[in-house]
Order: C-alpha cells, then sequence, then structure tokens
C-alpha cells in the first residue's frame, strides 16, 4: 500500500508568480510549486512535497552506497576547533567556514565537509590492514558561508551532502576505492534521470583521474567545462582554463637552487628571498617539486607566502627569476586581482606537446587550493582581464576545437591520499607487523542540489517535470469537476495506492478545474490523470506530463497501465 496524498489535506501553497529574487529556473518553480521556502540567505525549509523528492534523491544513493560495501554512519554537523587546527583547514576555510562558540568561549565549527573527524573514527575504530580496506558514508547537513548564496538550493549556506571517505592500505586499494565511487556516481545519476558528464577536476599533471567532477549541464550552473567533441577529453574549466603555445624565442630563466634543510619552512624561503610573509614580489615563481605553486608577475602584487605553508613543508624548495615566465604571463593575460595575486600554478602535462603550458586557477576561498569561477568566487570587476577557454580551443589531447558548455556540479570525487593521514597519524598494522600509513579518498554528492539539477533539466514552461525515480509521486489524479469526478478520482486513488502506486489527488473542493490543471502542470508529478467528462462512465484521462500524450482509460486499465 502506497501512500495516496490528497491535496485538500496537503499544506501546499502555489504560487503563480515567480519570486522576486530568483534568477534561475530551478529556484523559480520549486518555490512556486510550494516544494521549497527561504528562511535566510542561502537557508531553505523543505515542505512536504520538496522533502519527499530531497529523500528519493538521498534513497537512490543510499542504495548504491550500500552496494559498493559503504556504511553509513551520522557525525556530528558541530564540530571541535581542534581537529581543523591540525589539518590546517580552521584558518584556510577563511570566511566560508562558519565559526560558533560555545558558553566557555571554546570555538567550534558547523562542518563545510568531515575529512579530519572521519581519519580520526578511524584510528579510533581500526588498528590491522584486516579492518581495512573501509567505505563510510554520511548523508548530513554542511554549512559553508559561501560568498554569493543564490540560485535557492542550488547554492545553499545549509545544504545536504552525501559524503563518503575510503581508507585503503594501498594505492592500488586506492584507486581501486576510486574507481568503486565511480561506478557507483554513474548508477546514481542515471538511475535521477540527471544529464551528466565526468569531468578533470584537477589538470593532468597531478595524475588525470585524482579528482574529477560529475558536472550536469545547465545554463544555470556555476562552472564551466570543456569538452571535445572528437576524443573523451573533458575537464572543468577551473582545471584547465588555458592551453598555451610555447612562446617563441623565450630561454629559460636562471635557475636558483634554495639551500634545502630537510624540511624548508615558509621562514626559510621568506629568508632566502629576503622577505617576510606576504611580502611584495615580482617576476618570482615558486616552485615545489618542480610544479610551480606560486608566481608574482609584473607589476607590484602581493604573495601571500603564508599560504605556501603547507606546500612547503615536505618538499624541496626550487626558486626562480622567471623571466622566461614573464612572456608566457603576458600572453595569459590578467589572472590577478587587483587585491594581490590568485596564485596560479603553470604545470607541464605529459600529455601536452612540450612546452605547452597549461595555466589554472586559484580559489580566493581556499587560498592554495585550484578554482576559480569569476562571477562566483570573484566579483568580474575584481578581474583587469578574465582569463577564458574560448569555444574552439584546440583540445589538448587531440587538437579538436573544444566545445564549452555551463554546469552544475552534482558530484566530485577525490583521490586525497595520505593528507590527512599524516595529520592524523593514522597507521594500521600491516601484514609484516610494521605499522602501514592509511591512504584516502573522499567523495561528495549534493543531495539538495541534485533536486535543483533535476528541476533545471527536466522542467519546460509549465512548470516541474520529475523522472519517476525522484518524483514526489508516480500519479497525479486530478478530480476535475465536482462530487462525481472527486468520487471517481478518489477511488481510482485507492485502488492504485493498494496497488503501490504514490499518489498524490487532487480532491480540493472549490478549486476550478483550470487551476488544477495548472497546478499539476507546475508540480510536475510525471502522470497526472484526469477524473473529468466522462466521470459518469468511469473513464479517466491519463496524461503524459512530458509529452502531453492523452489516452482514455478505466479505472482497471488505469491501474494495470501505471503499476
Ligand atoms: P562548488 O564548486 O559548487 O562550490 P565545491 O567544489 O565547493 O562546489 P565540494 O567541496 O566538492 O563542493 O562538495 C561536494 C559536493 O557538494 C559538490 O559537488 C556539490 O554537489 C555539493 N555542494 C557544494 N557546495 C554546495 C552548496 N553551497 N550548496 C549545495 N550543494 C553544494
Ligand atoms: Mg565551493
Ligand atoms: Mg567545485
Ligand atoms: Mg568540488
Amino acid at each position: 500500500m502506497a501512500q495516496v496524498q490528497r491535496m485538500s489535506r496537503l499544506m501546499i501553497k502555489t504560487l503563480r508568480d515567480d519570486p522576486a529574487d530568483a534568477e534561475t529556473l530551478s529556484h523559480k518553480l520549486l518555490v512556486r510549486a510550494g516544494y521549497v521556502r527561504r528562511t535566510s540567505a542561502g537557508i531553505w525549509s523543505w515542505l512536504p512535497l520538496g522533502k519527499k523528492v530531497l529523500e528519493n534523491v538521498a534513497r537512490v544513493v543510499r542504495e548504491e552506497m550500500d552496494a559498493i560495501g559503504g556504511q553509513e554512519v551520522l557525525l556530528p554537523a558541530l564540530l571541535p576547533r581542534e581537529p581543523y587546527d591540525a589539518s590546517g583547514r580552521w584558518d584556510e576555510y577563511g570566511d566560508l567556514l562558519f565559526r560558533v562558540k560555545d558558553r566557555k568561549g571554546a570555538d567550534y565549527l558547523l562542518g563545510p565537509t568531515h575529512e579530519e573527524i572521519f581519519t580520526q573514527i578511524v584510528k579510533d575504530q581500526c588498528s590491522s590492514y584486516k579492518d581495512l580496506p573501509v567505505i563510510l558514508y554520511q548523508i548530513q547537513t554542511k554549512y559553508r558561508d559561501e560568498a554569493r548564496p543564490r540560485s535557492g538550493v542550488l547554492r545553499g549556506r545549509e545544504f545536504q551532502m552525501k559524503d563518503s571517505y575510503s581508507f585503503d592500505t594501498t594505492d592500488e586499494g586506492l584507486v581501486e576505492s576510486y574507481a568503486l565511487h565511480r561506478e557507483a556516481y554513474q548508477k546514481i545519476f542515471a538511475r535521477l534521470g540527471l544529464d551528466y558528464r565526468i569531468v578533470s577536476a584537477v589538470s593532468g599533471a597531478m595524475g588525470g583521474s585524482a579528482s574529477e567532477e560529475f558536472l550536469a549541464p545547465a545554463a544555470a550552473g556555476e562552472d564551466t567545462f570543456v569538452d571535445c567533441p572528437a576524443c573523451d577529453y573533458a575537464a572543468n574549466t577551473e582545471a584547465v582554463t588555458f592551453a598555451l603555445a610555447p612562446v617563441e624565442g623565450v630561454e629559460h630563466g636562471p635557475v636558483e637552487e634554495l639551500d634545502t634543510p630537510d624540511t624548508p619552512t615558509i621562514e626559510t624561503l621568506a629568508e632566502h628571498l629576503g622577505v617576510t610573509a606576504s611580502a611584495t614580489l615580482k617576476n618570482l615563481l615558486v616552485k615545489v617539486d618542480g610544479e610551480i605553486v606560486a608566481v608574482g608577475v609584473p607589476g607590484d602584487r602581493e604573495v601571500d607566502l603564508g599560504k605556501l605553508g603547507e606546500h612547503l613543508a615536505p618538499a624541496v624548495v626550487e626558486l626562480v627569476t622567471a623571466e622566461d615566465f614573464v612572456g608566457r604571463a603576458d600572453l595569459v593575460r590578467g589572472y590577478v586581482g587587483p587585491q594581490g595575486l590568485d596564485k596560479v600554478r603553470y604545470i607541464a602535462d605529459p600529455r601536452v606537446a612540450p612546452g605547452t603550458a597549461w595555466i589554472t586557477g586559484a580559489n580566493k576561498a581556499d587560498k592554495h587550493a585550484r578554482n576559480v569561477v569569476c562571477g562566483r568566487d570573484f566579483e568580474v570587476d575584481d578581474y583587469l582581464d578574465v582569463v577564458v577557454v574560448e569555444e574552439g580551443d584546440p583540445c589538448p589531447v587531440c587538437g579538436t576545437g573544444l566545445k564549452l558548455d555551463r554546469a552544475i556540479e552534482i558530484g566530485h570525487i577525490f583521490q586525497l591520499g595520505r593528507k590527512y593521514a599524516d595529520t592524523f597519524q593514522l597507521d594500521v598494522l600491516g601484514q609484516n607487523g610494521k605499522p602501514v600509513r592509511v591512504t584516502m579518498g573522499s567523495y561528495g554528492i549534493g543531495v539538495s542540489r541534485a533536486v535543483a539539477a533535476l528541476a533545471e533539466q527536466s522542467a519546460d514552461s509549465q512548470g516541474l517535470c520529475w523522472p519517476r525515480e525522484v518524483a514526489p509521486a508516480d500519479v497525479h489524479v486530478v478530480a476535475a469537476g465536482k462530487a462525481l469526478q472527486t468520487e471517481l478520482a478518489l477511488d481510482v486513488s485507492e485502488k492504485l495506492g493498494a496497488a503501490g502506486v504514490r499518489v498524490l489527488v487532487d480532491d480540493r473542493a472549490g478549486v476550478s478545474p483550470g487551476v488544477k490543471f495548472t497546478d499539476s502542470e507546475l508540480i510536475g508529478v510525471p502522470q497526472i490523470l484526469v477524473a473529468g467528462r466522462r466521470s459518469a462512465e468511469g473513464v479517466l484521462e491519463l496524461k503524459d506530463r512530458r509529452t502531453g500524450e492523452r489516452e482514455e482509460l478505466t479505472v482497471a486499465e488505469a491501474v494495470a497501465r501505471l503499476t
């Protein structure tokens, strides 16, 4: 017996007009159809129909996570500061983090993601290689004080995320756990009915598959990705901003080797440079293990050296006064904001022709990390000249002209390696009795964002239009008339419910058929079954919400068709 939800008893108020602040289709429609209600900027309440869709998405995610052996847990959202101090993220997160104090004045945060806490739990619970591999996941409320919360639940400051974490003793194990997640994500998004692409989220030099995003193409998306029509190359432009031709006639600049003490620190670097952290640098590249992690370009730009500390600790630092880069930097035009250098990385990628450089952006919010999305992480005006990949730029793999599209990031999978295990000294006893450092992956799905992404992709001019798996009901029965129609509508609803079909039945008295039809289109249940003109004969009209195809059926036929 599936649920029969009577609209006469449902708390729902549909709106004819778009909310004034709404820019995206999903925002407008989810509000107008009564799925969500704004409580504060980027903070949303899920109303009865919305909660059903959210739960349906969560159920699909759960089933596929369980299928790869994931174990569901629930960690707190209110977290102590200390583990985030240990990882450096208390500071690194900057304004993105919601920080709170308890009555004694101790610092806490509202979890934006949970690598630290999961690492601690596994350290506590697992002691032998026999306890691994382990995949743990949760579906939980996350908090990020986004600079520009907008687009409704697409970018909330409070939102639902499925986050999972894999723990392995070997690199091969991590690759396997990553592959399991990748396949599970493919199944999840296919079941949800989302059109998506898997794209590289980091430049190829980091290993290509070390991080990938699942992007749902949609005009409302805040990510841009390049897609090669000729080969399977696809990447977020956050990861690949530009493929540059070699600069002709540019000689490699003098390389100055830093006296490398065993563990170079940021102080060592600053001392070598004769500057203090946050000093102004010019034309200087900072390379870590051969990879340039920061660069000063012509003109006075501040380099916040303090942010490089994390990169520097275990690595060999090499300083290059970069005449050679200067030429290229000119080519790259401005990726530097007036407040200072937004770090770029200059990476020789094995898949790119020798001498070709990729330039990747950096995210102001995470400072040291990837990711710049202009207009989201920055006001576009912050930029002197924004670096963009243009439609038709050559694919770095095969040279074909790239396509450029907007998309919504719905999932992100990441081979973390031993970063957090190092921080928390997460070891297990290996087969040979010696401790083995654990290697980790982390994997996210925006559960609430997926609802909005689905709305974006499936809606039409009439309203929402859900795939059945996530729809708030399988069929929307509409009593279009008086007592006779209502009686038939309730009768067929009951029979459908008994046959396991989830029913929403519009049995509201005193609401005109016209209003009910408009509401049913707006609400977007995939099948609409109308008790109208021929109700006396027991004949109903079944309408496919997407195609608009109609067909007349008796009650028995309708039940047979919809089960
Ligand atoms: P974005 O680039 O959109 O800011 P992110 O890369 O910061 O997302 P991750 O840290 O990779 O996000 O988090 C995992 C998933 O959580 C994302 O792929 C996305 O689907 C979802 N997500 C992230 N931020 C938000 C948000 N503010 N509102 C809703 N969902 C979000
Ligand atoms: Mg983000
Ligand atoms: Mg992102
Ligand atoms: Mg991401």
